[in-house]
Formats: structure tokens, sequence, C-alpha cells
């Protein structure tokens, strides 16, 4: 009898293996094939061998779920590769999207990983004690007049911020139009976390301010996050009070 093929979308974590979830190790070894971009097919290696692995490009992520779906179609079990957690700015949404789309009804299992903000938070301190606001400043997806909406929104209701997709090579106004729209509502003594490759190789960790922030190198491996109006910085520690009285 055909084996029946299954696809699971993985959520790898922030980088460190030690920051990876059991359940997400299980299921690439269950997996006959894994798919997923290459800087994070690196970061798995030590699961892989014996299985046929496929690295895609960035930007490829419809075909990347529809060639997972074919595959399990095939009798395959397929692990489909995030970093972080695949439902936040990964894999999940697309691959369901697909499956919908081919009425497919391939068993999804969905697996969930630790995301950049919760890593970079710990690396940081504590940032993250009160409510926040996840946004990405990547403009290829979504209109850049809504992203800065979102921004000034945020801004405006005193959330604390996390941007992911800050900036690339191509794509560098934005962090300055965001760090213009936010001066608006906060100070520009307002701590600043920048945390590049949290929890992997190249980790840096850095603490300033929104002033200043842009002094920092910032790209596509970081994530940056903006404290509210209480948030406080000392010897490189972030804290958003949570309101306790200490
Ligand atoms: N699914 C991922 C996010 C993918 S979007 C997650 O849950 O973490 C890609 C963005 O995530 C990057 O541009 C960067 O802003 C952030 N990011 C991912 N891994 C990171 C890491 N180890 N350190 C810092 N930022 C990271």
């Amino acid at each position: 009898m055909k084996k029946n093929g299954k696809v699971f979308v993985i959520g790898i974590g922030p980088g460190d293996e030690a920051y990876r979830a059991p359940a997400a190790t299980r299921a690439l070894m269950k997996s006959d094939t894994i798919i997923g971009y290459k800087t994070y097919i690196e970061l798995i290696e030590e699961t892989l061998e014996g299985k046929e692995v496929i690295d895609s490009g960035m930007r490829k992520e419809v075909e990347r779920c529809q060639l997972a779906l074919t595959l399990a179609e095939e009798g395959k079990v397929v692990s489909l590769v995030s970093s972080g957690d695949p439902g936040i700015y990964g894999m999940a949404g697309a691959l369901l999207q697909v499956k919908q789309q081919r009425q497919s009804d391939i068993e999804v299992e969905v697996i969930p990983g630790i995301t950049a903000v919760s890593a970079a938070a710990a690396l940081l301190g504590a940032p993250l004690m009160h409510d926040f606001a996840v946004i990405s400043l990547s403009d290829l997806l979504t209109d850049w007049e809504l992203i800065q909406k979102r921004v000034a929104l945020a801004g405006e209701g005193d959330f604390v911020i996390a941007l992911y997709n800050p900036k690339s090579k191509g794509r560098t106004i934005q962090i300055e139009e965001t760090q213009k729209i936010l001066l608006k509502y906060r100070s520009k003594e307002t701590p600043v976390g920048i945390v590049k490759n949290g929890t992997r190789q190249g980790e840096v960790v850095i603490v300033t301010t929104l002033g200043e922030m842009l002094l920092h190198p910032i790209d596509m491996l970081t994530v940056v996050i903006i404290g509210n109006s209480h948030t406080t910085m000392m010897n490189d520690v972030m804290i958003t009070p949570r309101g306790y009285g200490i």
C-alpha cells in the first residue's frame, strides 16, 4: 500500500539548536524530503543525513509550497522549513493557502518555534513585558503606506515595537522613515535594542536610543525593538516595566 504523505511546516527557531523544539527535530527525522531556503537548511545540517534536500532561493515561497504538496501526494513525508516560527512571516500561511487552492486533503502539521523577537528580547533583558506590536518593514508584499500607518498607530498607542525585515541592501529608507515617525510620539532617549544573528554565529546585541539607532548596523539578519515611554536601559539591559510596585 502506498504510504500516506504529509507536510510538516517547521520552525527551526532563531539559530542555535538548543532553541529548537524537540518536536521540530522529531519531524525532521521522520521526513523523507526537506525543503527550505538555503541559509536555514545550513542551520539544520546535522539532521539531513540520508534525506532528500531541496534548497531554494528567496522569493520562491509559492513554488516551495506547490512542490511540498506534490511530493506529499506521491506519498512522501515532507518538511517545509522556516526560521523562527513558521506562522510568523514564515511558510505556514502560504502552504495552507496553496493547499486550499488545490483543494488538497494532504495532512499538514504546523510546528511552532521560538521567533526572532523572543530570542532577541531574552538577549536584551525584558523589553516585551507590556503590550507590543510586531511590524515587518518589508514592502515587497505590503504597501508602504499601510506599514507607515501601522508604525504611527503603534507609536501613538505607546506599544513596544519590534521590527522584522528592518533593512536590506536595496531597501534602506524604511528604517529611517520609521525612526522619523516614532520621534513624533517618543523621546529620542527611548531605549532601542538591536539584535543581529540572535543565537547564531555572528551574534551582535546592542542597546542604544531612538535618536541614535541608525548609527548602528541594521540589516536583514537583525530585529529591532523600540521601547515604550516607560522602558528603561541600564548596563545594556532593556526593561519595560509590567507595572509592579518595585
Ligand atoms: N519566521 C521568522 C521570521 C522570518 S522574517 C521568525 O519567526 O523569526 C525574517 C526576519 O526575521 C529577518 O529580517 C530578521 O528581522 C528576523 N530574524 C530572523 N532570525 C533572526 C535572528 N536569529 N536574529 C535576529 N533577527 C532575526
